[in-house]
């Protein structure tokens, strides 16, 4: 049996600090790390728990957006009054997530850094995955993938980013807040997670021994005009087959501005300025929504089980658009 040290930071530069020592992991919820330590799959040193930083607050910016600690738990967030009633996208994503239980536990930077579900990464069983052992083969892309990527996949690694948070937080424009051993950064949401490539090992920008310390919204003008999709295999406690974030900024009957992002699909958040355009300055008919639905996921590429993504996602998308416009 590995022995693993435990360490609780009291303050988040005390954190980053700990964090600088090798095979130093933080731990929040411990929703996906437990598990992962316990199949085997992620070996730490050293868990760092930060859940006592004082990270844990959602507070009004003085531009008019909010920032959401890393440490803030997914319920919290999305019953949250600054959340619900400027964000509703967010709390909408947050609450098909998971259950109320673990809810309760996850923490904001836990979700943003989850791993994502391929069965051949979460089971050890399985010799071949680049993501857990890199230069091993990809077990998916000639076996089981219908839970697979159909965009931005690599020849590596076609698995997908589980959140349904981030893809809410992608459409929204939102920001990560990094704490390093040298100064806080922030990294847009869209930036923030990577496609695969030919390292897949590597999920996000985070750098190690960085932390994340909160997720900043920018003011929305979305609020009125937003809808979460997912379409999963069962009602609920499953995670997305597909998922749609649509947010209409509307004048009369006009978008102003739409925001349009796919989860489920790729290895991060999928979204497209170019799909987006298409459907701005528009009094919106199903042509529209079909031709930003046809721009999104220009280039998807199946593989062998799951060709029915393309056409679901391309209908989820219109389905979250006029659900998002109020169109019946
Ligand atoms: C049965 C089950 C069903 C689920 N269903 C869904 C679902 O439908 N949709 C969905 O979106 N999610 C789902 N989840 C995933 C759940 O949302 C994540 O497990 C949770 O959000 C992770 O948060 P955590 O705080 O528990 O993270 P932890 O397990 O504590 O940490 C996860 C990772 O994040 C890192 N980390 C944590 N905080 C920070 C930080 N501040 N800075 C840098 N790194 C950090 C940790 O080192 C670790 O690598 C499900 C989970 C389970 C177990
Ligand atoms: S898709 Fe990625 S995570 Fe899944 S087996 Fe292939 S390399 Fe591993």
């Amino acid at each position: 049996m590995q022995s693993i040290y435990y360490d609780r930071a009291t303050d988040p530069a005390h954190a980053v600090r700990l964090a600088q020592q090798p095979g130093a992991k933080f731990i929040g919820g411990g929703t996906n790390l437990l598990d992962l330590i316990k199949a085997d799959v992620e070996h730490p040193v050293r868990l760092i728990d930060i859940t006592r930083i004082g990270l844990d607050q959602i507070t009004e910016l003085a531009d008019g957006g909010v920032r959401i600690g890393a440490l803030a738990r997914n319920s919290d967030t999305a019953n949250h009054r600054l959340i619900r009633e400027r964000y509703p996208l967010l709390s909408q994503a947050l609450l098909s997530g998971a259950s109320p239980q673990l809810r309760n536990m996850a923490t904001i930077g836990g979700n943003l850094m989850q791993r994502t579900r391929c069965p051949y990464f979460t089971d050890t069983a399985f010799d071949m995955c680049n993501k857990r052992k890199p230069g091993s083969g990809c077990g998916a892309r000639e076996g089981y993938s219908r839970v697979h990527a159909i965009l931005g996949a690599s020849n590596a690694c076609i698995a997908v980013n589980p959140s349904d948070m981030n893809v809410a937080l992608a459409a929204l424009d939102a920001s990560v807040v990094i704490a390093t051993p040298r100064g806080d950064r922030v990294i847009a949401a869209t930036d923030f997670h990577r496609l695969p490539g030919n390292k897949p090992e590597v999920d996000t920008m985070l750098l190690p021994g960085e932390m994340i310390v909160g997720v900043d919204l920018p003011a929305s003008p979305f609020a009125l005009h937003a809808h979460y999709l997912k379409i999963r295999d069962r009602a609920s406690y499953a995670f997305a087959l597909v998922s749609v974030a649509a947010a209409l900024d509307m004048e009369g009957g006009m978008v102003r501005k739409a925001r349009i992002a796919l989860g489920g699909v790729a290895h991060k958040p999928w979204r497209l300025a170019a799909a987006e355009t298409l459907l701005q300055g528009k009094n919106l008919t199903d042509d529209h929504r079909i031709a930003a639905a046809k721009a999104l996921t220009a280039g998807a590429r199946a593989f062998k089980d799951n060709k029915f993504k393309i056409e679901l996602v391309q209908r989820a998308i219109v389905r979250a658009l006029r659900t998002a416009e109020g169109v019946a």
